[in-house]
Formats: structure tokens, C-alpha cells, sequence
């Protein structure tokens, strides 16, 4: 391959810039777009580094798969408009070589990469012998085995300035996020690899607009490195991921609102055990929610089968069964039977309103 190779010494803003702030939209469609976002971004001064997808790995076929490499010399006019360093997302050998010749500046390695060694083991060869900074998602799913797999495979390849991208992960059943930020993974990696860049991807956790600035306020409170934010001149009109792209002037009045409070973690990244165990409940009451709301729906699918048969709600020996039951599964999770009795009341109550949805 020929290595026409940027040097990370040509990318003013990393290392040392912080927060690093890199946007742009999730896919380059047309030259027009991509310039017009790449220039309102340069002039909201708040963005350090220009973002394009040019090859799109999609769950699902069928979907727009990325301009490919026609879109690379649109970036590279970005680049020489706007003056800021560009990156790509590479999952294949061929798009290191295309992204180097149209010199990309930093390289990021996607969600759907990360959780294949296969495919991060071809991308990290082809890398042997570049110099080039690299950004490295976390996998799809909540495996941190999997991300640390992945820094060590392209730290093998000699790559020096690696850097991390907190992008949630996906999990079964609706959430409030597209994935889930579980942010306790991306402390322990970070506590893991203390000398990388951690940048959070706030669009890609939340799915949505409205969300992303909460998304993104939580990661600056965290003390993240970064953060990559998708931007696009028409969002609503965005050939990928259009719900949670946002305009570069939505933009700007994001990185204006949110509060850098970073001098209250003096401690460093993540440090704060506290942080750690509040996220851990976070997450499992995110968890619980959902669960409870799972039950929410069989009772209603029970409720419109009582209808059917009418068959009155409440059925007085089945009541006492699941507290019968409730109290002993709880007094194997050290739960007192006071707390099992008020619990069981609380959800009855509210599955009898369900129910009663429905029959009435
Ligand atoms: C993207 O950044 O557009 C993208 C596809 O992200 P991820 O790999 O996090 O899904
Ligand atoms: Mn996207």
C-alpha cells in the first residue's frame, strides 16, 4: 500500500486540545452538503476536527451504504476551506488507503468494527507502518473485552496516539437511549488506559435530538476528553440518522449552554468511586423501569383475555400466591417482607389500572 501519510503532528488540535470537539454529519451525501456543513461548523468556532461517513456499515441491507470513496476529495476541499483536520470511519484495508491518499487526518474505527477482532485485526495490519491517530469506538454490545481487544490490536500495529469513542451499546428492548450509555463500562476502560483521549458520541447514545445536550452535559461532568456530535445543514432531510442530527448552528448553542465544569472533578477522569457505583444504579434502575413496564403490558394482554371470558380482575388466591411467593424470593435477596408486601401492593395497584384499561 502506498502509505502517503499524514503525521499526527499535523493535527493542531490533538493531542493537547481539550475538550476536543469533533462534528459533522453521519454520512457525506453530496459535495454541496458537505461543504456548506464543514464551513458553517469552521464558523461557529467551536468545532476542532471535521466527521463524515464515506463507507456506512448498516445493520440492515438495503439502506444507503455511504458515497464511498467519491466523497473523500469533498472533505479534502472542507479541509482546505475551513483549515480543520478531517476523519473518517475505516472498517476495510482499501479505506485506510483511500482516506490516507486523500489525506485524512485522523482515522475512527465504528461500533460494527469493534466487535469483530477478524475485522480489526485487517484494519490494524493495514495500519503497520502509519502514523496516523486513531479513535477507536466501543463495540456494539457491553463487552469491555472486546474495546480493550482492539486498542491492543491497533496499539500493536505501532499506532501512538489512540483515542477512545464512548458510544453506548445496544441492549434488547426500548430504552430512553438508541444505546445505552452504561457509562460505568467507559469509566472502567478509561481506568484501565488512563493515558488514552475518552470522547463521547452523545448522538449515538441518544438516537434523538433532545437528548443529546443531557447526553453530552453528563460526559463533560464526567470529564470526558471530548465530544463527537453529528451535524448536518437539513438534518430532517439526512440520508442516515436523520432524528438525532443537528445543525451546525444547534450546534454552537449546545457547546454555548453546556456547563464545563470540569474543575469539580480535580481528582481526574472518572475517578470518583461515587460517580462509578451512581452510574451502576442509574443503569439498573433504567433497567427496572423497563422490566416493570414489560409486566405493565401481560397484564393488559391478561386483562383483555379476562374480558373475553369475563373473568373478574381481581382473583383473591392468586393475590395471595404471588405475595406468598414474593416473600420468599425476596428473603433470599435480603429484602425485609414489609418492603416485598408494600412493592407487590404498589404493582398490583397499578396492574389492576392497566387491566382495568382495558376491560372498561
Ligand atoms: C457513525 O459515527 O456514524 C456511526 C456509524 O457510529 P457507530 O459506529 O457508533 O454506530
Ligand atoms: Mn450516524
Amino acid at each position: 500500500m502506498e502509505k502517503n501519510q499524514t503525521t499526527s503532528q499535523n493535527v493542531p488540535c490533538w493531542p493537547g486540545k481539550r475538550p476536543l470537539i469533533i462534528s459533522g454529519p453521519c454520512s457525506a451525501e453530496t459535495k454541496e452538503q458537505m461543504i456548506q456543513t464543514g464551513v458553517q461548523l469552521a464558523d461557529t468556532g467551536k468545532v476542532d476536527m471535521i466527521r463524515a461517513g464515506i463507507w456506512k456499515p448498516r445493520t440492515r441491507p438495503g439502506n444507503f451504504e455511504g458515497i464511498g470513496t467519491k466523497g473523500l476529495p469533498w472533505l479534502q476541499e472542507v479541509k482546505i476551506q475551513t483549515g480543520l483536520p478531517i476523519t473518517v470511519e475505516v472498517a476495510k484495508p482499501k479505506h485506510i488507503e483511500d482516506a490516507l491518499s486523500f489525506e485524512v487526518d485522523v482515522l475512527w474505527i465504528g461500533a460494527r468494527s469493534t466487535v469483530n477482532p477478524a475485522s480489526i485485526d485487517e484494519v490494524a495490519s493495514a495500519l503497520r507502518g502509519v502514523d496516523i491517530p486513531v479513535l477507536i469506538k466501543n463495540p456494539m454490545n457491553p463487552d469491555i473485552e472486546l474495546w480493550m481487544g482492539a486498542v491492543e490490536r491497533i496499539a500493536n500495529a505501532g499506532i501512538k496516539n489512540i483515542g477512545l469513542i464512548h458510544r453506548g451499546f445496544s441492549t434488547f428492548g426500548d430504552t430512553e437511549y438508541r444505546n445505552t450509555p452504561m457509562w460505568h463500562l467507559a469509566i472502567e476502560m478509561k481506568r484501565r488506559n488512563p493515558e488514552l483521549i475518552m470522547i463521547c458520541d452523545p448522538t449515538h447514545i441518544s438516537g434523538k435530538r433532545d437528548i443529546i445536550q443531557k447526553v453530552a452535559q453528563k460526559a463533560v461532568d464526567l470529564d470526558y476528553d471530548g465530544l463527537m456530535i453529528e451535524s448536518h445543514i437539513n438534518p430532517d432531510e439526512a440520508w442516515t440518522d436523520s432524528k438525532q442530527q443537528i445543525t451546525p448552528a444547534t450546534l454552537k448553542k449546545m457547546m454555548e449552554s453546556i456547563v464545563w465544569r470540569r474543575e469539580k472533578l480535580n481528582d481526574g477522569f472518572f475517578d470518583t468511586i461515587l460517580e462509578q457505583l451512581r452510574d451502576q444504579v442509574d443503569q439498573i434502575d433504567d433497567e427496572l423501569f423497563n422490566l416493570i413496564g414489560r409486566r405493565m403490558k401481560v397484564s393488559e394482554q391478561i386483562g383483555e383475555y379476562k374480558k373475553l371470558h369475563q373473568i373478574t380482575i381481581l382473583q383473591k388466591n392468586r393475590w395471595n400466591e404471588i405475595v406468598e411467593k414474593g416473600r420468599k424470593i425476596g428473603s433470599l435477596f435480603g429484602l425485609s417482607p414489609e418492603f416485598i408486601d408494600k412493592y407487590l401492593t404498589a404493582i398490583h395497584m397499578e396492574s389492576i389500572n392497566h387491566q382495568n384499561k382495558v376491560m372498561n
